[in-house]
């Protein structure tokens, strides 16, 4: 079977349903192909918010920020290698991207800060909520509105090239039959490799191994895709880890419930960091433990004073001791050992003073209030910072640097936005600017030669 259309899409992420709405209201029709049954990829899963400056909430709220900070944070926390052209296109059209999402019916006029960012610029809804589940369902409604199709269970699987231009698909439906998608511009927003284990450890053996935070579509398609015909590829390696996930549920334990005073222990009920250092060192000593994992360790009080573990108590991933005695003999931890450790690390939250780490935040509230509480964690993969390279155009470059025709990417996919370490509530933020960036590029290209 084959369909004909101005634009197609590969992924209905962020990024992907961003850049729809775009063409579309650029007087493009719009197919995308979704390979999952569901919408949203990693997008949904979001927790934060996005990042931007000199916004309408930002003044509202009196926070005084600017373009050149963002600028500057978001390349000290990729340690210096993102792709500054990008980071700056990101950062000055980050403020219009807040009020096209506004404008979408998006509610972003909560601000609150963030790790990495000197200046309260993460937004988000004013109630707290993850930005991720909003988001989503409101592209999709905007999408709706619009008579978007998107074709679910719709598996991109090639790139078609005629004459030095890409101007189509290849994908195949549930039952497995050949699809054609015939178009003038063909935009890849198909996420990262997060969930594609034999990919992330051919790039960082080091990771072989590690679960995911990933949805299960997060397998690279787009970025092979690409690479097959001649896109050239950024940053691969660049992956970023969550040092605490639970298990079996791949769930993210938030760095706020360190935050507020939780502690790491091993399977020997003894201390073994400073459970403040970045993602990336308290991964690998977490790793550097017996058995490759830690018991973040917690009490009713930090309970009672967070959502967020209530949520994760609701979620079946806690264990709870009426004693510590109990917690211990449940997690086949030395109770005498983990005794001692709650008592010394009582002592340092006393004395303000960690002997053993030097941790010196987090330390308001000592761990004495039963019951006791611990979950199992350890290193997850978590963002692929790497991808497809692009220009601010969003069109995607070869291995020479030139523009290969009627091929745009943006979000997960592409690499250079975060460089060596992608700071919270910049994932959104990239999906937002980007994908606009995408939609509104591919409709010209695609009304100008169609
Ligand atoms: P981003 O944040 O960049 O938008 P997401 O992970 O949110 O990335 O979304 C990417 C979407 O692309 C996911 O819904 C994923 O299932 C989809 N996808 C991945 N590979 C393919 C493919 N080969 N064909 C169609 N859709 C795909």
């Amino acid at each position: 079977e084959s369909y004909k259309s101005d634009i197609v899409i590969i992924g209905a992420g962020g990024a992907g349903m961003t850049a729809a709405i775009e063409a579309k209201d650029a007087g493009a029709n719009v197919i995308v192909l979704e390979k999952m049954a569901y919408a949203g990829g990693n997008t949904v899963r979001a927790k934060g918010g996005l990042n931007a400056s000199e916004t309408k909430p930002q003044k509202s709220l009196g926070i005084e920020d600017s373009v050149q900070t963002f600028i500057d944070d978001t390349m000290k926390g990729g340690k210096e290698i993102n792709d500054l052209s990008l980071v700056t296109y990101l950062a000055q059209n980050s403020s219009a991207a807040i009020d096209w999402l506004l404008g979408i019916g998006m509610d972003v006029n909560g601000v609150v800060a963030a790790a990495g960012a000197s200046k309260p610029r993460m937004h988000r809804p004013v109630d707290g909520s993850s930005i991720g589940n909003v988001l989503v369902s409101v592209l999709t409604k905007n999408l709706e509105d619009r008579g978007i199709d998107i074709l679910y269970q719709t598996e991109a699987t090639e790139l078609i090239v005629e004459n030095n231009a890409v101007t189509g698909v290849k994908a195949k439906d549930a039952k497995g039959n050949e699809l054609t998608f015939n178009a003038d511009a063909v935009i890849v927003a198909a996420g990262g490799f997060g969930a594609n284990e034999e990919m992330y450890a051919s790039y960082r053996p080091d990771i072989k191994g590690f679960i995911t935070t990933n949805h299960a579509g997060a397998t690279g398609d787009g970025i092979r895709m690409s690479e097959k015909i001649g896109a050239a590829l950024v940053d691969m390696e660049q992956i970023q880890t969550h040092p605490t996930v639970e298990q079996t549920t791949n769930e993210v334990i938030s760095d706020s419930v360190r935050g507020i005073g939780a502690i790491l222990v091993n399977e020997k009920g003894v201390r073994f960091t400073n459970e403040m250092l970045t993602r990336d060192v308290l991964s690998a000593n977490i790793l550097a433990q017996p058995g490759k994992y830690a018991y973040i360790i917690f009490d009713q009080n930090l309970r009672n004073n967070m959502k967020a573990i209530e949520e994760m108590v609701e979620k079946g991933i806690v264990t709870e001791g009426k004693t510590l005695e109990e917690l211990s003999a449940t997690l086949k931890v030395d109770a005498a050992a983990m005794t001692k450790t709650l008592a010394t690390w009582n002592k340092a939250v006393a004395d303000k003073k960690d002997a053993e780490f030097g941790r010196d935040t987090g330390m308001d509230a000592s761990l004495e209030m039963a019951p006791y509480y611990a979950v199992k964690v350890a290193p997850g993969v978590h963002h692929t910072m790497g991808g497809i390279k692009i220009n601010t155009n969003t069109e995607v470059l070869d291995t020479k640097g030139a523009v290969i025709k009627g091929l745009y990417a943006a979000g997960e996919v592409t690499g250079g936005v975060h460089g060596a370490n992608r700071l919270g509530g910049n994932a959104v933020a990239d999906i937002t600017v980007f994908g606009r960036q995408a939609g509104k590029q591919a409709a010209q290209f695609a009304l100008a030669n169609g």
